[in-house]
C-alpha cells in the first residue's frame, strides 16, 4: 500500500494546503525525495514534467524556510529555483503559491522579456524564495539587485533542457556564485554527458530518484552525418530542402557572416527562409522567431549564440551546415528537434576539415553517428579524412636506394586488422578489392549505403554479442587496428541509480 502525505513528517500548514489541492498519495518522485530532502540531503531526480517533481522539492523547501521563522532579507533570498523557460517559472511559482499558501514564505518570479522594475521592487522588499530563468537573474545580479551569498537552497530544474537551449554557460556562472554550504536539488529528464558532469560538480552526498528512463537527447534524435566537400554543401542543402517533409528546418552555421550569406542566397533562390544571429536586434529576432513558430517561414538559419533560448516545438529537422567546434553545441543544436518526448531528425554536413570535430562529438555523445551516403555529393575524401592522414605516409614511393642496394620495403598501407587486399579501412569499411569480394559482401555494402542503414554502423552491429549478464558488447576496431571489446548496454543497469549506472564507454577514439 502506498504511503499517504498525512503519514509523512510534513507540517500542518502544508498538510492543509495539500488537502485542499487534493494531493493524497505522493507520486514516486515525491515519495522518494521528500523524506531525504527534509533530512537535509542533496537530490538528483531524473523525472519529466508531469511526475509531480515540483511538489517534490517545493514541499521540503517551504517547510524548512517556514520552520526557520526568518523575515525575508532585501535582495538576499534564502532559496533559488532556476528553470529554463518563463512558462516553467510561472508554473513552478503557481505551485509554490498553492502549496505554501498557509505558510509565511514569500517568493517571486524573475524572467526576461518583461520590464525588470516590479521584479526589482519585489527583491527590495525581500523574498525568501526566487523562481527564475538564468538570463534575467544574471542581469539582476550584475546590477546588484540580487545577492546569492545567503542562499541555503538551490534547485536546478530541467537541466537537460537548459543545455538544449544553450543556457549552460549562464547556469555555470550562477553555480559559481552559490555558497558552498547549501542544499541542492538537480532535476533532469535525461542525462547527457555534460549534465552528468554538472550534477557531479553540484551535488554532495546526494540521493538519487529515477522515475523516467534516462534516455539522452542524442538517443531520441535520429542523427545522420553526410560527408561532403565544402564547395558542395550549398547544393546538398538545396537537395535536402527539395523534400517537402522537411517542413520546419533549423539550419545552424558557425559564423554570423556565414548565416547572413546563406540566408540571402536561399531567399534569392526562392526558399522561404529567415536568419537570426547575434548581430540582429532583439526585436528583429523575436519577429523572425514568431514567423518561424507560426509556420510562415520554413527555414531558419541560426548561429549557436542566437539559438540560445529558442523554445519552439515541432522543428522537423536540424541541419548542421557547419559541424560545431564545441561538442556541447552539437547536443544543444540537435536538442532543438525531438522536443516534448517527440522524435526528431538531425543531419550534419561534414567536410574533411571538420572530421576532427565530428570525432569529438561522437566521443561526447558516446555513439557513432550513422553515415548517409545516399546523395550525389558524397565525398570519399571527407569521409576518409582520418585515413588520408595515414595515406600521406603510405603513398607509394620509388624504391629507395640504400647502402646495401635497393630497398624492398614497400609503403605501409594502413588496413584495419587485415591484409592489404582484404582488410577494413579506418572507418571500418570493407576495402577488399572488388574482384576478391564475395556477393554477400557486396550486398552488405549496398545495404549500408541507404539512408538510415549505414554500413559503418551495420558492420559493428553485426559483431554485437550478448554477454552472460545480458550486457551487449561490440567488437570494434580502433584506428590502430586493434580489436576492442566494448560494453554497450546493460539492460539491468539502466534501472540502477545514477552514479552506479554503467554508461557505455566511448567506442572510437
Ligand atoms: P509537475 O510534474 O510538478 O509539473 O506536476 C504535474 C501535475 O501533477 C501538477 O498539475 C500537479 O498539481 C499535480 N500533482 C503533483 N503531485 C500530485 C499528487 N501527489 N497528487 C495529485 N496531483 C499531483
Amino acid at each position: 500500500m502506498s504511503i499517504k502525505f498525512s503519514e509523512l513528517p510534513i507540517i500542518p500548514e502544508i498538510q492543509s494546503a495539500l488537502k485542499s489541492l487534493e494531493y493524497e498519495i505522493p507520486t514516486p518522485i515525491q515519495e522518494g525525495s521528500i523524506p531525504s530532502l527534509l533530512d537535509g540531503r542533496d537530490l538528483l531526480g531524473c523525472a519529466q514534467t508531469g511526475t509531480g517533481k515540483t511538489a517534490a522539492f517545493a514541499i521540503p523547501i517551504l517547510q524548512k524556510i517556514q520552520q526557520m521563522g526568518q523575515y525575508p532579507i532585501p535582495y538576499e533570498p534564502l532559496g533559488l529555483i532556476i528553470a529554463p523557460t518563463r512558462e516553467l517559472v510561472v508554473q513552478i511559482s503557481e505551485n509554490i503559491s498553492a502549496i505554501g499558501k498557509h505558510t509565511k514564505v514569500r517568493h517571486t518570479k524573475i524572467y526576461g522579456g518583461v520590464g525588470q522594475r516590479p521584479q526589482v521592487a519585489a527583491l527590495a522588499k525581500g523574498v525568501h524564495l526566487l523562481v527564475a530563468t538564468p538570463g534575467r537573474l544574471l542581469d539582476l545580479i550584475d546590477q546588484e539587485y540580487c545577492f546569492l551569498s545567503k542562499l541555503q537552497f538551490f534547485v536546478l530544474d530541467e537541466a537537460d533542457r537548459m543545455l538544449d537551449m544553450g543556457f549552460m554557460p549562464d547556469v555555470q556562472k550562477i553555480v559559481r556564485l552559490l555558497p558552498r554550504k547549501r542544499q541542492s536539488v538537480f532535476l533532469s529528464a535525461t542525462m547527457p554527458a555534460p549534465i552528468e558532469k554538472l550534477a557531479a560538480a553540484l551535488l554532495h552526498n546526494h540521493v538519487t530518484v529515477m522515475v523516467t528512463p534516462p534516455s539522452t537527447t542524442a538517443e531520441r534524435v535520429e542523427q545522420r552525418v553526410m560527408f561532403v566537400d565544402r564547395g558542395n554543401k550549398r547544393k546538398l542543402l538545396d537537395r535536402l530542402l527539395e523534400d517537402p517533409a522537411r517542413s520546419r528546418v533549423l539550419v545552424f552555421m558557425r559564423t554570423k557572416h556565414g548565416a547572413d550569406r546563406l540566408y540571402k542566397s536561399l531567399v534569392d533562390a526562392g526558399v522561404s527562409a529567415e536568419g537570426i544571429h547575434g548581430g540582429r536586434s532583439q526585436n528583429a529576432r523575436q519577429r523572425v522567431l514568431t514567423a518561424f513558430r507560426n509556420g510562415e517561414v520554413r527555414v531558419l538559419i541560426a548561429t549557436d549564440v542566437a539559438a540560445r533560448g529558442i523554445d519552439i516545438d515541432n522543428i522537423s529537422h536540424v541541419i548542421n551546415f557547419d559541424v560545431p567546434v564545441e561538442a556541447e553545441s552539437y547536443v544543444h543544436r540537435i536538442g532543438r528537434t525531438a522536443r516534448a518526448g517527440a522524435s526528431g531528425e538531425s543531419i550534419t554536413l561534414c567536410d574533411g576539415e571538420e572530421f576532427k570535430y565530428l570525432q569529438e562529438i561522437e566521443k561526447t555523445i558516446d555513439m557513432t553517428i550513422p553515415v548517409d551516403r545516399d546523395h550525389p555529393y558524397h565525398s570519399i575524401t571527407a569521409e576518409d579524412a582520418e585515413l588520408h592522414k595515414y595515406d600521406k605516409f603510405a603513398r607509394p614511393k620509388e624504391p629507395r636506394s640504400t647502402k646495401r642496394g635497393v630497398s624492398t620495403r614497400g609503403p605501409r598501407v594502413k588496413t584495419m586488422g587485415g591484409s592489404r587486399d582484404g582488410g577494413r579501412d579506418a572507418r571500418g569499411r570493407d576495402n577488399t578489392p572488388a574482384s576478391n569480394r564475395t556477393r554477400s559482401q557486396d550486398m552488405g555494402r549496398s545495404q549500408g549505403a541507404v539512408a538510415g542503414g549505414p554500413s559503418r554502423r551495420k558492420s559493428s552491429e553485426q559483431q554485437s554479442e550478448r554477454s552472460e549478464g545480458g550486457a551487449v558488447t561490440q567488437r570494434r576496431r580502433s584506428i590502430s587496428g586493434k580489436v576492442k571489446k566494448i560494453k554497450l548496454r546493460s539492460p539491468s543497469s539502466q534501472t540502477t541509480k545514477f552514479g552506479k549506472r554503467s554508461r557505455p564507454k566511448s567506442k572510437r577514439r
